[in-house]
């Protein structure tokens, strides 16, 4: 297992409608392997195959994370076959980091899919969890979580040992975000591409 890049939410395969998974064959079983262990050590909730550069329909994602009974599910060609009910609440993304807002999801929802060996999956899921396959879903078809947010709600955490929860929300709006994280992409390409000259500089 190794992990993998988290792209930012500017990169273009982050707006793509990701392809269907044909064949469920090792090398994919690697990639959920790997999309595994990069959600755990970011750590984030779940995570799509776009997200690490590959835009195939299979997302990751932790029903009860840090807990014992906590289950990772490996979900090929996700389908939300029913959704129930409404919940309000905060969410944040591992591609638009530090940003927070205000999203309205279904309460309950039942996905299908196929497991990491082709077989039929059927999850049921309530709460956060609903919320995160929800929001990984929207991935696949190049959604991202402040297209659906309450437009006054979307910020940047600040840290501020002041709050209770240790930081508070500065305001944006979604074209000063999409800049900012634009800024962002474009000063990781350049340190890559300096660290890549400098490899073939070397003897
Ligand atoms: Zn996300």
């Amino acid at each position: 297992m190794s992990l993998r890049k988290i792209l930012l939410c500017t990169d273009p395969v982050l707006r793509r409608k990701a392809d269907r998974v044909r064949e469920v064959d090792n090398e994919l079983r690697q990639l959920l392997d790997d999309m595994v262990e990069t959600l755990i050590a970011a750590p984030g909730l779940g995570l799509a195959a776009p997200q690490v550069g590959v835009s195939k329909r299979c997302l990751v994602a932790r029903d009860k994370a840090d807990s014992e009974e906590e289950h990772v599910y490996k979900i090929i060609n996700p389908r939300v076959q029913s959704r129930r009910g409404e919940q309000w609440a905060y969410e944040g993304c591992l591609s638009l980091p530090t940003l927070q807002a205000e999203v309205c999801r279904p309460l309950q929802v039942v996905v299908t899919g196929l497991d990491e060996y082709g077989r039929p999956l059927r999850v049921e899921a309530e709460g956060l969890f609903a919320r995160c396959l929800l929001h990984e879903v929207d991935h696949l078809d190049g959604v991202l979580f402040i297209d659906r947010a309450e437009p006054d709600s979307i910020g940047w955490m600040v840290p501020d040992e002041s709050e209770e929860d240790g930081y508070r929300l500065e305001r944006a709006t979604i074209p000063e975000v999409m800049a900012a994280f634009e800024r962002m992409r474009r000063r990781q390409e350049e340190r890559e591409q300096r660290k890549q000259e400098g490899q073939e500089d070397a003897p």
